[in-house]
């Protein structure tokens, strides 16, 4: 299969993990028979730097000649105080809104060596393993009008939920075919009980329920989904829910696993161009020492392999790689306690050579 893939490394750790996990797609390409051919951008703190804005035209044209999109993370102390449309981050929402970024995918799974990692008990956690599918692009984050206002001649403010029936439409597809893939079950997260938006959010979640009889759909509402999250992860296949409620609700989850060095995610688009990054941000207390864990951004890595080029062997070999090395007891500082930890370069190689 010959593949081409867009790396935006940006800043921090970024550029570590990115470069890490490029040895392993390498690595890949190499065992499988794979051309994967490689198209560096520009994004975040650099993007400002070299090119003056954080999310130059080139790197937008670098994504759309690709078949996927690889990021590392945005930002750093040194942009902080820079005026808002010259911040890093500002480069990653202008990309997620150019390429129609819409269903981000966190899946949500616990690996048996690191149980003690995660603050819940042993027993809750081990064998979790579900996916989040947010939708990033609508719902009260984006809504107009967001403003204050004077009602009743009195300072007011108002924040609006909106979303267009399409795009509730097109989240809850994206959960249904994966749910299809996997256990068959879809927890559809709303606030029907008190919102509109959500009452039209479950009808619709109905009717896209009934073009896919094999998947169960069950409705919870976000406060008790918030509350099972802790009760019984392991009854969840997959989530899907609008913006903000995934934004809590993934944060939420990610301490099931322990570890923000362990989670990846992918951001799936309507044209097909997906993009796939760690959970994590670019670490600047840790940048440039070789002490960030690259598992995330690898496992991001499998996303693409397995989503965006159908190549679930190659995914599978990845993930098993990652599992093998934890097993044996390799850790990166973050997961170490303490203990004996290898480097970020040295992890990669480990993986590699489990592959
Ligand atoms: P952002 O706003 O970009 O999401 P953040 O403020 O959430 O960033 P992170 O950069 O994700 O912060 O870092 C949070 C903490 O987790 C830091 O102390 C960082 O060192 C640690 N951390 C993040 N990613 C990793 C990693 N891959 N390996 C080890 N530690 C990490
Ligand atoms: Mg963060």
């Amino acid at each position: 299969m010959k593949k081409t893939i867009a790396l935006l490394p940006g800043d921090g750790i970024g550029k570590e993990v990115v470069d890490v996990t490029v040895e392993i797609l390498k690595a890949i390409a190499e065992h499988f028979n794979h051309q994967f051919q490689f198209n560096y951008g520009l994004i975040g703190g650099d993007a400002i730097d070299q090119k003056g804005t954080p999310l130059p035209e080139e790197t937008i044209e670098a994504c759309k000649k690709s078949d996927a999109i690889i990021l590392g993370a945005v930002g750093g102390p040194k942009w902080d105080k820079n005026p808002v449309e010259l911040r890093p981050e500002r480069g990653l929402l202008a990309l997620r809104k150019a390429l129609d970024l819409y269903a981000n995918l966190r899946p949500i799974t616990t690996f048996d060596s690191l149980l003690d990692s995660s603050p819940l008990k042993k027993e809750y956690v081990s064998g979790v393993d579900f996916v989040i599918v947010r939708e990033l692009t609508g719902g009260l984050y984006f809504g107009k009008p967001s403003e204050r206002i004077v009602r009743d001649g009195e300072d007011s403010v108002v924040d609006t939920l909106f979303y267009k029936r399409s795009e509730i439409e097109r989240i809850l597809v994206s959960a249904f075919e994966i749910a299809q893939k996997r256990r068959k079950h879809v927890t559809s997260v709303d606030k029907a009980n008190v919102l509109e938006s959500s009452r039209v959010w479950r009808e619709v979640a109905e009717e896209v329920s009934a073009r896919y009889p094999d998947v169960t759909l069950e409705h919870m509402l976000v406060d008790n989904a918030a509350m099972q999250l802790i009760r019984s992860p392991r009854q969840f296949d997959v989530i899907v829910t609008e913006n903000m409620f995934g934004d809590i609700l993934s944060d939420e989850a990610s301490m099931i696993t322990g570890s923000l060095g362990m989670l990846s995610s992918a951001s799936l688009s309507s044209s097909g161009l997906h993009l796939y990054e760690p959970v994590h941000g670019s670490a600047p207390d840790i940048a440039g020492k070789g002490l960030a864990n690259p598992v995330a951004t690898i496992l991001s890595a499998a996303m693409l392999l397995r989503q965006s080029f159908g190549l679930e062997e190659e995914a599978k070999a990845i993930e098993k790689a990652v599992d093998n090395v934890l097993n044996s007891g390799t850790r990166t500082a973050d997961l170490a306690n303490g203990e004996k930890a290898v480097s970020t370069k040295q992890m990669g190689e480990e993986i590699k050579n489990a592959l």
